[in-house]
């Protein structure tokens, strides 16, 4: 142990010890694939540290790899609301709760109003449109549609995303081919918490599809929510499973857990009390020191929040947020709310950089048929 943080009794000089031994980097450029941590053991004495040690440590390695106060803004929009055969406990989208959440099931929304969602996102700010579907996977018919909706919201010059569920190698590759930019799959919490969230999918499934988004091409977003009852071994494992991926996700969302009545852990939590804010403000420096080239983004939770715990949250590492009065079907914070904080803590928004589609579509003069032409990377 020599040269690590003592967890009983940590002072100044023990933290500065800790960083020593743990971050020799610091001062110099980190990359996303190297993180200097790598161990849980490691993981666990960030979690340890002083509040504000972690947070200054976080705060000074964010900018090491970022431009200091700019942040990404999201829009999300549920393109498919309600009735998913998962059972999340979580979830208010889940069908195994439907009897409990009243949630009202909806069809696919048509192209066009995605795309009119879209293009409010935009003159609003955001330069990322998330789009999601309570889907275990896409099915083979839900395939064009998503494929149209990715060139339509990237013909806006947005950068795109998508959460539909499991992923394929062959779905993760038509995706990419048609230019999304990011693709979230959540493992939401440790392996060993996991049997205690979802039953109708197994953690490897959750890591297969992540391989999969990430072996297409598309940057992986991946995240956690932070809340539902899990130990902070729990939080710990779930960044160690961060860093043992080939390469760490690009996106980070690191949920707080809105409550949802009716759903499993929203009825547990809701009974027997929430976790300590200060406790997700941790999660998410120590997710910002392990993984310093990613985006963290807050997400989930925001809602309830204070200024002042939001603040301490960006001062934590923190760089990217969801834009929106909704956040699929759970409320979110309000925008001129934002727009007035962003203002008040000296934000600025950072400019969308979509990456092209791995196929561009040609069409022949002669025949006027269609036909694909491949990229190089
Ligand atoms: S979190 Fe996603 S996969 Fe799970 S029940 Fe909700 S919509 Fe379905």
């Amino acid at each position: 142990m020599a040269g690590l943080l003592s967890i009983t009794e940590p002072t100044a000089k023990s933290t500065d010890e800790f960083f020593a031994s743990t971050i020799p980097t610091l001062g110099q450029s980190p990359t996303n694939t190297t993180p200097t941590i790598s161990s849980r053991e490691q993981i666990a004495q960030l979690f340890d540290l002083p509040l504000m040690d972690l947070l200054l440590q976080a705060q000074l390695i964010h900018r090491e790899s970022f431009v200091a106060n700019e942040v990404q803004i999201s829009t999300l929009l549920s393109i498919k609301t309600g009735n998913c055969p998962e059972d999340c406990g979580y979830c208010s989208q889940s069908g195994h709760h439907r009897d409990k959440t009243k949630l009202q099931a909806e069809k696919r929304i048509d192209v066009d109003k995605v795309v009119a969602a879209a293009k409010r996102a935009k003159a609003t700010g955001s330069s990322r449109f998330c789009m999601g579907a309570a889907w275990k996977h896409p099915s083979a018919k839900d395939m064009p549609y998503v494929v149209e909706l990715i060139k339509e919201v990237k013909d806006l010059g947005l950068e795109t995303c998508m959460t539909l569920g499991m992923l394929n190698p062959d779905q993760a590759t038509q995706l990419a081919d048609a230019g999304l930019d990011y693709y979230n799959h959540n493992l939401d919490t440790s392996r060993r918490y996991y049997e205690q969230v979802v039953s109708t999918r197994s953690y490897d499934d959750r890591l297969d599809t992540l391989s999969n988004v990430r072996n297409s091409g598309i940057n992986v977003c991946s995240g956690n929510i932070v809340g539902m009852g899990e130990s902070r071994d729990d939080r710990i494992d779930w960044v160690h499973e961060l860093l043992k991926m080939p390469k760490a996700p690009e996106s980070i969302p690191v949920n707080l857990l809105v409550p949802i009545a009716g759903t499993p852990i929203g009825d547990k939590v809701l009974a027997e009390g929430e976790l300590s804010v200060l406790e997700w403000i941790r999660t998410i420096a120590v997710t910002r020191i392990c993984c310093p080239s990613s985006y963290v983004r807050l997400s989930a939770g925001r809602e309830s929040l204070s200024d002042a715990e939001q603040s301490l949250a960006f001062m934590a590492g923190a760089n990217s947020f969801f834009y929106g009065d909704k956040l699929l079907t759970t409320g979110n914070a309000s925008q001129s709310g934002d727009d007035r904080l962003m203002r008040e803590l000296g934000l600025t928004k950072q400019f969308a950089t979509p990456r092209a589609p791995k196929a561009l579509p040609v069409l022949d003069a002669m025949s006027g048929h269609e036909s694909q032409v491949m990229l190089a990377d």
